[in-house]
């Protein structure tokens, strides 16, 4: 087992969160390629996570919401609610520009936010969102399960993605071990969200992904009364993409040009109708010659 420190980082609204992926020693599992945790966090009502129109390009954003009310506003108009145990799903493809606020009055958050890298066949797909009221859920071993993304041991997530996934989150109902049935042909990696955890007999913290890589069959999870886990597993991911700011591309010249068409305010991202605020500028590319 590898363990991947996370670091802090700051969103809109004077969210800081958890930033587990990408870090210099992993990008990516499998698909997965972006993930941050928020919270769990109390606020004052008026404050809390505020991220104005920002684009996207070549992901889906992932939501799985545990707790507090979010809303979501996108370019092709859906505005929606996410609210504890629900999945927020946008496909960006070829571009599209959202923003996200806590509800009003709410004074709660706690979230993960995953990206997942669209396959080249998929980056220039029309924009698309979907939301994901009900999810499989179950107990098992004295935990209760949530199936966010594909499949595990007969039950399927309605998620729509392009390439071979897995993401459960794992609750405590009791103090419980756990025996995890892993795919060997992908790659794992889990985070303790709260409280305390074990795998393989050691002891993991929170904010500290536990990588288990490829080949395994299964895990022995100890999970105590209360305390949350989220396992995110692959195929590793064969293709080189880049990723830089909030676009994910196959190469510098279709971010050069997501970068260029956001200052410019073209049409390619549409716009956010109904949130009070400025939207997001983008930072210089870092490429010279760009
Ligand atoms: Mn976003």
């Amino acid at each position: 087992m590898d363990r991947i420190a996370s670091r802090r980082a700051e969103i809109g609204g004077g969210i800081t969160v958890d930033r587990v992926l990408p870090s210099r020693h992993r990008r990516m599992i499998g698909a997965w390629c972006f993930l941050d945790h928020a919270g769990p966090a109390v606020f004052t009502p008026g404050t809390g996570m505020r991220v104005g129109p920002h684009p996207h390009i070549g992901l889906q954003t992932f939501t799985w919401m545990i707790e507090g009310e979010v809303l979501h506003r996108d370019s092709l108009g859906n505005v929606q609610m996410i609210r504890p145990g629900q999945v927020n799903l946008m496909t960006a493809g070829r571009g599209i520009a959202h923003t996200e606020e806590s509800a009003q009055g709410e004074t709660a958050l706690h979230a993960v936010q995953l990206w997942i890298a669209l396959p080249a066949e998929a980056s220039e797909c029309p924009p698309a969102f979907d939301h994901y009221a009900d999810l499989p859920v179950w107990d098992e071993q004295g935990c209760r399960f949530t199936l966010v993304a594909g499949d595990y041991r007969g039950h399927v997530a309605p998620t729509r993605i392009h390439s071979p996934l897995q993401g459960v989150d794992l609750l405590g109902m009791r103090d419980s071990v756990v025996d995890l049935a892993l795919k060997p042909e992908f790659e794992y990696g889990l985070l303790l969200l709260e409280g305390e955890a074990g795998i393989d007999g050691e002891t993991l913290r929170v904010n500290e992904l536990a990588y288990l890589g490829l080949g395994r069959g299964a895990a022995a999870l100890t999970l105590r009364k209360g305390s949350r886990a989220i396992v995110l597993g692959g195929e590793p991911f064969g293709e080189q993409i880049l990723l830089w700011w909030n676009f994910v591309g196959h190469g510098k010249d279709a971010i050069a040009r997501a970068w260029r068409d956001w200052e410019a305010g073209a049409a390619r991202f549409g716009r956010v109708q109904g949130y009070d605020g400025p939207a997001l500028v983008a930072p210089p590319l870092p490429w010279p010659g760009y």
